[in-house]
C-alpha cells in the first residue's frame, strides 16, 4: 500500500518526502539506495512495541513501514498534458491514497505559482485538474459502453446511467470520493480506476513560527475548512522542520520537540493518519527473538494475517492463540494472561483486530 505526495510547485512536497527517506534511512531494516528514489519508506510509530520490549527483552524490534511516492509536477493544465502532465497522472493511478500537501506558510522569498497563498484556491486547482483526468477516462469508458449497448444487453445501458451520473457530478466539481453508491455501484466504479476515487488527507505545512500556535495560522483554519466539506482529515506539519528532526536520534528528536512544546512529530501524526487512511491495522508477535508489528487491511482473517509471516503459516494454518495487548500488558506476562484465560485459541474464520498479540499454529 502506497501514498502519494500531491501538491503544487513550492508548497513543501520535496522537502517533506526528504524528510520521510532521512527517517527511512535511519531505520536500518531499509537501506534507502536500494528503492526508486521517488519512493521513501517510513517506520509506522507504535507505542505498544517498546512496552512489549520491555516485557520480552528481544534481539530485536521491528515496527511495520508505509510507503510514500512523491509525484511532482502538477500544476494547472496537467490534465491538458502541461508540466509532466500525463506522467504525473500515471503515477498517481499507481498510489492507494494521496497526501495533498498544502502551503499554509507565507515566504516572500518563496514564490508561489500563483502570486499568492491562497489554500482554497490551491487545493480546488490539483482537485479540478484530477477531476479533468477522470473526466477524460470516463469519456473514453463511456464511448466503450455505448458500442456495448448495441448487443441489447441490458446491463450496459444500466452502466452507462451510472457513468453519466459520475460525470455530472464530476462536472460540478464534487470527486468521486464524495459521491454515494449502493455496494454494487461501488464494485463497478472501483474497477474505473478514477483518480478522485482514493481518499485523501490534507497536510497543512505551516512555518517554524505558527507551529507551536497553529490556531495563529489563518490558512489553517481555511485548510481545515475545505477538508471538514468532504469529510477529509487535515494533518498540520512543518515540512523544514521534520527535515531537520529526521536527522536526529530518539531522544534528541524527544528533546527537540519538547522545546518546540509538541508531543509528537508531524511526521509521526501523518503516518498513523495515513495508516488509518488506507484502514490499516497491525498485529504483533512477541517473543525473545522478536518484537514485531505486521500490516493487515481492517477484515483479514487470520490465516491471512499469517499469510503475511510466511505463505507456509497460511497454507498449514491450524489456529491462533490471541490476546489483546491491553491484557497482555495488564498481566506482566503471557503465563500470567494464559493463567486468566485471556489468550484465546482463534480458528480460521476469525477476524484479526488491531493490537492482537498473535502465535500462530499450522502444520508444515
Ligand atoms: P515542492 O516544490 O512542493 O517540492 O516544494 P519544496 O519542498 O521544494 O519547497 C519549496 C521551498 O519552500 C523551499 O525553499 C523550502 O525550503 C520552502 N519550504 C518548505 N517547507 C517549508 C516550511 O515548512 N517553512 C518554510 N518557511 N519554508 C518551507
Amino acid at each position: 500500500m502506497k501514498l502519494g505526495i500531491v501538491g503544487l510547485p513550492n508548497v513543501g512536497k520535496s522537502t517533506l518526502f526528504n524528510a520521510i527517506t532521512k527517517a527511512g534511512a535511519e531505520s536500518a531494516n531499509y537501506p534507502f539506495c536500494t528503492i526508486d528514489p521517488n519512493v521513501g519508506i517510513v517506520s509506522v510509530p507504535d507505542e505498544r512495541l517498546g512496552k512489549l520490549a520491555e516485557m520480552y527483552n528481544p534481539k530485536k524490534v521491528t515496527p511495520t513501514t508505509i510507503e510514500f511516492v512523491d509525484i511532482a509536477g502538477l500544476v494547472k493544465g496537467a490534465s491538458r498534458g502541461e508540466g509532466l502532465g500525463n506522467k504525473f497522472l500515471s503515477h498517481i493511478r499507481e498510489v492507494d491514497a494521496i497526501v495533498h500537501v498544502v502551503r499554509a506558510f507565507d515566504d516572500s522569498n518563496i514564490v508561489h505559482v500563483d502570486g499568492s497563498v491562497d489554500p482554497k484556491r490551491d487545493v480546488e486547482t490539483i482537485n479540478m485538474e484530477l477531476i479533468f483526468a477522470d473526466l477524460e477516462t470516463l469519456e473514453k469508458r463511456m464511448e466503450k459502453t455505448r458500442k456495448q449497448m448495441k448487443s441489447g444487453d441490458k446491463k450496459f445501458a444500466e452502466e452507462l446511467a451510472l457513468q453519466e451520473r459520475i460525470k455530472e457530478n464530476l462536472e460540478k466539481g464534487i470527486p468521486v470520493r464524495a459521491m454515494t453508491f449502493d455496494p454494487e455501484e461501488a464494485e463497478y466504479v472501483r474497477q474505473l480506476f478514477l483518480l478522485t476515487s482514493k481518499p485523501v488527507l490534507y497536510c497543512a505545512n505551516v512555518d517554524e513560527d505558527t507551529l507551536s500556535d497553529i490556531d495563529a495560522n489563518p490558512y489553517v483554519g481555511m485548510i481545515r475548512e475545505i477538508a471538514q466539506a468532504e469529510n477529509a482529515e487535515v494533518v498540520v506539519i512543518c515540512a523544514r522542520i521534520e527535515e531537520e528532526m529526521a536527522q536526529l536520534d530518539d531522544e534528541e528528536k524527544k528533546l527537540f520537540l519538547q522545546e518546540l512544546g509538541l508531543s509528537e512529530s508531524g511526521l509521526d501524526k501523518l503516518v498513523k493518519a495515513s495508516y488509518k487512511l488506507l484502514g490499516l491495522i497491525s498485529f504483533l508477535t512477541a517473543g525473545e527473538s522478536e518484537v514485531r508489528a505486521w500490516t493487515i487491511v481492517k477484515g483479514t482473517k487470520a490465516p491471512q494475517a499469517a499469510g503475511k509471516i510466511h505463505s507456509d503459516f497460511e497454507r498449514g494454518f491450524i489456529r491462533a492463540e490471541v490476546v489483546a495487548y491491553e491484557d497482555l500488558i495488564r498481566c506482566g506476562s503471557y503465563a500470567a494472561a494464559r493463567e486468566q484465560g485471556l489468550v484465546r485459541s482463534e480458528g480460521k474464520d476469525y477476524v484479526m483486530k488491531d493490537g492482537d498479540v498473535v502465535l500462530f499454529r499450522f502444520n508444515v
